[in-house]
């Protein structure tokens, strides 16, 4: 009984840990419409969205054609998005999809 209990807390703990990052993601996502926020905020996306496995919007992930870095990008940027390696420019926003400058390797969500 202990050991089933036990097992039953760390399921719950682990489901509100991925709704706290549910949260996280739908906070970054809507202050990066904000055009003043921008690139901080389209990283912080980035390291969101690589810290979870399961984004609920269109993310893309990448790889830099210059430096070979992989990272995960939204995929209709309201800002430029650079590489965190090497800064090359990855996508552009373009209408309502982004302008993808790189290879992308998947297509997430
Ligand atoms: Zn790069």
């Amino acid at each position: 009984m202990v050991v089933s209990r036990g097992r039953n807390q760390a399921v719950e703990k682990k489901q509100l840990e991925n709704l706290i990052l549910d949260i996280n993601v739908l906070n970054v996502i809507k202050s990066i419409r904000n055009p003043d926020l921008g690139l901080q905020n389209l990283n912080l996306v980035n390291k969101v969205v690589d810290s979870i496995q399961q984004p609920k919007t269109k993310f893309l992930r990448v790889r830099c054609n210059d430096c070979g870095n992989e990272q995960v990008i939204f995929g209709a940027p309201s800002a430029v998005v650079k590489c965190i390696v090497c800064e090359k420019v990855l996508a552009q926003p373009k209408g309502g999809k982004g302008s993808i400058k790189t290879k992308i390797l998947e297509v997430l969500g």
